[in-house]
């Protein structure tokens, strides 16, 4: 989609620290980290929120999940415990309009979120 960063940094028109990619999905390092691990999880496929999900595109976000588990797994913090967060709309935080799932990790993280 025209003026998505996500979908630039996808497409590698925006450069990112990539983690994990294949067909579907690319993960990237976050650009401001609000952990020691902070990564983001996104379908390549422009999808808006989780507003946007259906009986269509829902397989992508189970297969998302498991790659979670995996950059988890892989970059050490899955044994202590992390944290995965989508935020949608506004008021619950989603700054960029393309879904995403952060993966949190590397130091105890507080509850409940601000
Ligand atoms: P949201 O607030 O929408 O849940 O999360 C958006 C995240 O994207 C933020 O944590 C922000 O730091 C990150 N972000 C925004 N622009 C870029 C970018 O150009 N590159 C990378 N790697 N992360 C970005
Ligand atoms: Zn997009």
């Amino acid at each position: 989609m025209a003026d998505c960063i996500f979908c630039k940094i996808a497409a590698k028109e925006i450069p990112s620290s990539i983690v994990y990619e294949d067909d579907n999905i690319i993960a990237f390092k976050d650009i401001n980290p609000a952990a020691p691990v902070h990564v983001l999880v996104i379908p390549k496929q422009h999808i808006s929120s989780v507003l946007d999900l259906d009986e269509e595109n829902v397989a992508l976000v189970g297969d998302i999940l498991l790659k979670c588990k995996k950059i988890a797994q892989d970059l050490g913090i899955a044994e202590k415990g992390f944290r995965i967060v989508n935020n949608c709309g506004r008021e619950g935080g989603q700054t960029v309009g393309h879904i995403h799932f952060h993966v949190l990790g590397g130091r105890m993280l507080s509850w409940p979120p601000g």
